[in-house]
């Protein structure tokens, strides 16, 4: 049932897409192949959002594609792509793909789990099948270059004006392919700002605990792209509603829970409002930033405990941040360039207070200073601790040297 709507009958032109877009789409059409552009580029275009980038599909193999362009090269992690260089941007250009079926492929390109979950597949098919194996209808859309007419197959085009976010298929069946697509489920509907699809919503809480099957490097880059979208707020807010945040975070959830939660859950919301507002004005944002909020709260009640039964504080510090890091990555794999300068922001939380002699100036010189600076003024605005340190340490950045002695004077 496809649907196709002529150029003259929607607003998509080709002065939407990049030069390397319409260089690789022409190039796949002068060989003689079919070409599109699919999927979240046309979301992006038709609810009024500039596309990051352009995903082209053909029914051209990776092997006749790096055969069109000069600047190609193919590419293998999960599935085989193949990447087209043209002038500094690249285009990612994929085969049509089927769903893989349970025993009609050969089980070297597709296979599944007991439980249904696709572990791999790497099945060329047609533009139909291609169409019905992607998650949401809102990025199934395909753009057709011989005639610039556009290509429904799931009344994507109803949902995008509908603003619905509404998985293709059985939601349930769809969830236990693909545990991710939970998660993408919010992040879509935190980006576009749409409503997810009451049938598409309704397992979410249930199937939540499936993301403990996803293998924990592929979270931690789909947790990135959940709070590094931009909508970090909005996002956090749909993923507690659905229970997702407990699997993805089952510590902090639990600290966030007990009587003592309130000031936690002030500072990650902090958090996300910063993170958002500095991805709007195109500052840089860490992961390790991300990672130190959101496990912070596990980590100051595990301090606690260990200072509680006397434990030196940088020792309680390192057993209690290693504890911490070891468990979360049990879930994400938050690789190690990322988890040391999380705990080295968490280790400078118990030093920033000791600023006498010349501890302050040494500080400053730390490599991330900054970023705990920042981290101790979102735990002051939280309510966690008593404002004060961070104003000292604004006005000591701020301060001409000579008057540097004086605010070091005022401390003792
Ligand atoms: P963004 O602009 O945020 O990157 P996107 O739609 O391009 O959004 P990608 O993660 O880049 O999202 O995926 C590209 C396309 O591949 C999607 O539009 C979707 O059609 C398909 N896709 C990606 N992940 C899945 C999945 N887990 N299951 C089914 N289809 C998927
Ligand atoms: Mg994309």
């Amino acid at each position: 049932q496809r649907r196709i709507i002529p150029r003259d009958q929607h607003n998509i032109s080709r002065k939407d897409f990049s030069r390397a877009a319409l260089h690789v789409l022409y190039g796949l059409k002068d060989a003689g192949y079919d070409a599109y552009l699919v999927g979240g580029c046309l979301r992006d275009l038709l609810t009024g959002i500039k596309p990051k980038d352009f995903d082209v599909v053909t029914n051209a193999t990776p092997e006749q594609i790096e055969r069109v362009f000069r600047g190609a090269r193919i590419i293998g992690r999960r599935f085989r792509l193949v990447h087209v260089r043209f002038k500094g941007d690249v285009i990612e250009v994929a085969t049509f793909r089927a769903l893989a079926g349970d025993d009609d492929h050969d089980d070297h390109l597709s296979r599944r789990s007991a439980n249904g979950q696709i572990l791999r597949d790497n099945v060329y098919g047609t533009i139909e099948e291609d169409a019905l194996r992607r998650d949401f209808t809102c990025n199934a859309l395909y753009y057709d270059i011989a005639d610039f007419s556009l290509h429904d197959f799931a009344d994507s085009l109803h949902d995008i004006e509908q603003r619905t976010l509404r998985l293709i298929g059985d939601p349930e069946q769809r969830y236990y392919e693909d545990p991710v697509r939970m998660i993408r489920a919010v992040r879509f509907a935190a980006k576009l700002d749409f409503d997810i699809d009451p049938d598409t919503e309704a397992p979410l809480s249930r199937l939540a605990p499936l993301l403990q099957q996803v293998p924990p490097a592929r979270l931690f880059e789909e947790v990135l792209k959940l709070f590094l979208s931009g909508h970090g707020q909005r996002t956090f807010a749909i993923l507690q509603r659905y229970g997702l945040f407990d699997a993805l975070f089952p510590t902090t959830a639990e600290a966030l829970a007990d009587e003592d939660g309130a000031s936690d859950l002030k500072l990650i919301h902090a958090a996300m409002r910063n993170t958002d507002q500095r991805l709007a004005q195109d500052k840089p944002v860490t992961p390790a930033f991300l990672f130190a909020v959101l496990l912070w709260p596990v980590l100051r009640r595990r301090l606690a405990f260990y200072l509680d039964h006397g434990m030196p504080p940088m020792q309680a510090m390192n057993k209690a941040a290693g504890q911490i890091m070891a468990e979360q990555v049990s879930v994400i794999a938050i690789p190690r360039r990322f988890s040391t300068v999380v705990r080295e922001m968490w280790d400078l939380q118990l030093r920033l207070p000791r600023r006498a002699g010349n501890r302050a100036e040494q500080l400053m010189q730390h490599p991330r200073f900054r970023a705990a600076y920042d981290f101790l003024l979102l735990r002051e605005e939280a309510g966690e601790i008593k404002p004060g340190l961070g104003e000292w340490w604004t006005r000591y950045q701020e301060a001409h040297p000579v008057d540097r002695d004086t605010l070091l004077a005022s401390l003792s």
